[in-house]
């Protein structure tokens, strides 16, 4: 039998990660955040004195870049040519990063295949912006998670504020209008609706109750 896969689909700050790595904990799977792998690559860029949106650059070095995935303590650690990178990459210079390489195609195909190994080893549930249209276009459930942007951002701007980051909610809501443009008008895999995806709107509910909403639409259609 193979395994079990959940997709969960759509734009920053809509909930996804926090959502995801609740359902993938109670269901038992591994939780996979693709954005982690997109975010590495551009710290490993920003280290190297390469700028992400150039692609010529970006895929002279692909080669050397080496992503894994371990989870310990069933947490997702990543680490980025044998070093643990996990905290360094939730910076807002990341986030801008990451959206930058992840316009381009050698990039794309190289964490693509990750992905899908990941998925075939393991039940997952596993976010991002191209995994039911890309990755897994066979997921077992696809959702499409999105809310207003003020909504997202001014979630985010509470989240970075929390860990002590020096932001105001202008810029946070400004990088998440410029990386939703980015993401969704790109040439390469951008971000849209699968069509078997089942969109959830969560603009004005709490986490908890779009937790409760997913999880009650994933064991319905598990069952
Ligand atoms: O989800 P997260 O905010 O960590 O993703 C960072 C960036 O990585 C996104 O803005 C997007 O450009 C890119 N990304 C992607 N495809 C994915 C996951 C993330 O293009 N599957």
């Amino acid at each position: 039998m193979g395994t079990k896969k959940i997709a969960i689909d759509g734009p920053s700050g809509a909930g996804k990660s926090t959502i995801a790595k609740h359902i993938a904990k109670a269901l038992g799977y591994i939780y996979v955040d693709t954005g982690a792998m997109y975010r590495s690559v551009a710290l490993y860029c920003l280290e190297h004195g390469i700028d992400p949106s150039c692609e010529e650059d970006v895929r002279k070095v692909i080669d050397d870049i080496c992503i894994d995935i371990k989870y310990e303590n069933k947490e997702q650690q990543i680490y980025l040519c044998g070093r643990n990178v996990t905290s360094l990459i939730r910076s807002a210079e990341m986030s801008m990063g990451a959206s930058n390489v992840s316009k381009h195609s050698a990039v794309r195909s190289k964490l693509v295949s990750l992905q899908r190994n990941l998925a075939e080893k393991y039940n997952v549930v596993m976010d991002g912006r191209d995994i039911a249209t890309r990755v897994m276009p066979d997921a077992d459930i696809a959702i499409f998670l999105t809310a207003d942007v003020e909504d997202r951002a001014r979630r985010r701007y509470y989240e970075m504020k929390e860990k002590g980051e020096d932001i105001s909610f202008e810029n946070v809501l400004e990088d998440m209008k410029r990386r939703d443009n980015n993401d969704s008008t790109r040439a390469n895999s951008p971000l849209v609706k699968a069509e078997n995806a089942i969109l959830v709107d969560t603009t004005g509910n709490t986490l908890e109750e779009s937790i409760n909403y997913l999880s009650q639409i994933i064991s319905k259609k598990l069952r």
